[in-house]
């Protein structure tokens, strides 16, 4: 059986996630599980989606799953199938029915990029009706009071042309997530790794010209996780410039002449 990659796997983490709130995401996921209105969170990779949704569902006190959609991601990964036990086939619970029958907040990272058929899924536990068809044993459920249904979705992503149709966002609250302000990053940079102050400006000053390079035609820019991983690399030992190529750039881009533009750019700054 494929393997979906579950952070937290439904379990309670002991502290709060640290998260940063740049604007009024807090306010409006509040307002949307108040309503049990199912929520779209759109931005580049790295911008703070998914610890935002690991922060928030420690707020409600409840268990988060995670699901990593990919192209293989069907509808079946996500409601459940019939599995073979010793001789017995019996049926186990997908991690949507899972949240949906227990009350957890289920979040589905990257959901475009998934199969058409898990939409079709989600399609009656994103209305009032908050009902789950499960095909395969020919039932239906209501979802707990507590259920909440979170998915992301990267906009910029221009390989596959994967998109969200109308009719799917409009099922959604949906909210933007930006690489936040100077002073926003430099915050979560030191709390996150510790550096220190002038360090983290350097680091998010790099950051910020690569990403007014636009020219450079890069598909997506430096994001904050980038940064992070770079102040990591250089808590671990590494000289500046190297954790900076081998966390900021490199992941970049593979065109050998725009690596050599950013690194000569980011060795003058650091
Ligand atoms: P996404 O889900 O948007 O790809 P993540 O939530 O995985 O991004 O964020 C990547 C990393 O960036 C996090 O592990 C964290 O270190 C850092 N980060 C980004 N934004 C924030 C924020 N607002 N508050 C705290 N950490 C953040």
């Amino acid at each position: 059986m494929e393997i979906l990659e579950k952070t937290m796997n439904g379990i309670q983490k002991d502290t709060k996630p640290y998260y940063r709130v740049v604007g009024k995401e807090k306010e409006i996921f509040m307002a949307a599980y108040q309503n049990r209105l199912p929520i779209l969170l759109k931005g580049p990779t790295g911008t703070g989606k998914s610890r935002f949704v690991e922060h928030m569902a420690y707020e409600l006190k409840s268990e988060l799953i995670t699901v990593a959609c990919h192209e293989e991601t069907s509808a079946t990964d996500l409601i459940g199938r019939f599995i073979l036990k010793g001789t017995e086939t019996v049926w186990q619970d997908g991690p949507l029915t899972k949240a949906a029958k227990e009350g957890h907040v289920l979040y589905l990272d990257e959901v475009a990029e998934a199969r058409p058929d898990i939409i079709v899924a989600i399609h009656s536990l994103t209305d009032h009706r908050r009902m789950l068809y499960i095909d395969k044993l020919g039932t239906a459920i209501k979802a707990h009071e507590n259920f909440m249904l979170v998915t992301s979705f990267n906009p910029g992503y221009q390989k596959g042309f994967k998109e969200l149709k109308p009719s799917t966002r409009q099922r959604f609250v949906a909210m933007s997530f930006v690489h936040p302000s100077a002073d926003i990053e430099m915050e979560i940079l030191m709390q996150e790794t510790g550096i220190e102050k002038s360090l983290a400006s350097k680091l998010v000053k790099i950051a910020g010209k690569i990403r007014n390079l636009t020219e450079l035609g890069l598909t997506e820019t430096v994001s904050t996780r980038l940064i992070v991983d770079a102040a990591k690399l250089i808590n671990a030992g590494l000289p500046n410039r190297t954790a900076v190529q081998a966390g900021m750039i490199q992941p970049l881009t593979d065109d050998e002449e725009v690596l050599k533009t950013l690194i000569t750019l980011s060795d003058l700054m650091i």
